[in-house]
């Protein structure tokens, strides 16, 4: 028998007629996690197999865990055969090794014609258990230890560790969208939760030098860096927005500098999206935050671009926010106190009902096309590469 790590698969089961582009999506998003490991990889459209060759398990396992599309992740045994009584030999000795007190078999049998039903095999494996383990006994209710046997068509596996995996849908299976990464708590776990449906992201950050730090820039390259994990890398388009916003200062009554300095964020994301291919725009916005984030605010701002814009923090509050972004590990980095370009030039009342008209008429007051223009043209971009700590520079 071999010791081997198995996939159970997340909601994209229920795919019938794709559900081969999401697998194929997913072994490769296996392979780039595992590229450091030696393992071989086998599928179908029920498990995935991970054969690992140095017995490296601990790390393929945690790498594994954040990988989308994967519901559980397994440390069980592979039995070259599924015959019976090479499944009872296999039990008897697996058990001598685990330390248990309370049992119970779970049985799964995809082999349909297999010679006996489920319950029958559970019933004679309980059997082996109690004949060959002493002082054990079977609690189906709450037991110490659930063995789990699968009857698959030529084969048979055995195993009793079971992980959680990070589910949702392999990252590139839905396309992709463009985040607005600041330095925040909030648009990283929005990121993340993006990842999670399946879209590989690009990311975009606005900086204001100087009025914003290279400080304030690298906490969003290591933002990126822990994204990356879950997405291969992450492109990072980094713009400069120090002459709008100054412009916007300078000729723009204050109530209104955030709402229009977030119409020309959101021109400026429509462009680079759809330069990339990006089908969404994705934010950390969510209701009521702040006063750009008021209904009436969400639509004044929303209105200038065409592409949907996707809050996967809409509905959140921020104590829930702020338990993902812990669980992801961008919480320690998105608290290090480095100005965002937002909250520099922050005035005392804004608006919290922008009117439409008075945004389009105070925008005639500065040569915001023109701006936008020069700001894409000179907008840097990286890529940035998951636990690396050099950047590749691609344009
Ligand atoms: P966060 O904690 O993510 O910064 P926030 O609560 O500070 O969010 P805002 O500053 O109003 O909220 O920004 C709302 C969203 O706009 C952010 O979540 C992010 O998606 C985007 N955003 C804000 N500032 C920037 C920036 N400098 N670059 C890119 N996107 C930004
Ligand atoms: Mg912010």
């Amino acid at each position: 028998m071999e010791k081997l790590i198995i996939i159970k698969y997340g909601e994209m089961t229920t795919k019938k007629d794709n559900i081969g582009l999401f697998l194929k999506k997913l072994k490769e998003n296996v392979e780039v996690a595992l590229k450091e490991e030696n393992i071989t990889i086998n599928y179908d459209s029920g498990r995935m197999f991970i054969y690992c060759h140095n017995h490296n398990f601990d790390s393929v396992l945690s790498r594994l865990q954040k990988v989308f599309g994967i519901h559980e992740i397994i440390i069980g045994y592979e039995l070259p055969s599924n015959d019976f009584s090479l499944i009872q030999d296999s039990l008897q000795e697996l058990i001598q090794n685990v330390n248990f007190k309370t049992f119970k078999i779970e049985t799964k049998r995809s082999n349909k014609k297999y010679s006996l039903t489920s319950p029958e095999i559970s019933k004679i494996l309980g059997g082996t258990v109690l004949k060959n383990k002493e002082g054990v006994s079977v609690d189906v209710h709450h037991p110490e230890l659930i063995i789990h046997t699968e009857i698959r068509l030529e084969k048979a596996y055995l195993y009793f560790e079971t992980y959680k995996g990070c589910g949702g849908y392999p990252v590139g299976t839905l396309g992709k969208g463009l985040l607005m990464l600041s330095g925040g708590i909030d648009s990283p776990v929005a990121g993340y939760l993006a990842m999670k449906r399946g879209v590989k992201i690009e990311a975009v950050y606005f900086e204001s030098p100087p009025h914003t730090s290279n400080q304030a820039k690298n906490k969003v390259e290591s933002l990126a860096k822990i994204l990356a994990t879950y997405n291969q890398n992450v492109k990072l388009h980094i713009v400069k927005f120090t002459e709008i916003q100054e412009a916007i200062y300078k000729n723009i009554p204050h109530e209104y500098l955030i709402t229009i300095m977030r119409r020309m964020m959101y021109r400026i994301c429509a462009i680079i999206a759809g330069k990339s291919n990006c089908k969404i725009i994705v934010n950390g916005e969510s209701i009521g935050q702040v006063a750009s984030q008021t209904l009436t605010s969400m639509g004044a701002i929303n209105r200038v671009v065409n592409i949907p814009v996707i809050r996967p923090l809409a509905c959140f509050d921020k104590l829930e926010i702020i338990e993902i972004a812990k669980k992801i590990e961008t919480f320690e980095t998105s608290i290090l106190p480095y100005e965002d370009c937002c909250t520099i030039f922050v005035p005392d009342h804004p608006v919290i009902n922008p009117e439409i008209s008075k945004c389009e008429e105070y925008e005639k007051l500065i040569p915001y096309e023109d701006l936008i223009y020069q700001a894409i043209h000179t907008k840097e971009v990286k890529l940035i590469i998951p636990e690396n700590k050099e950047y590749e520079e691609i344009l």
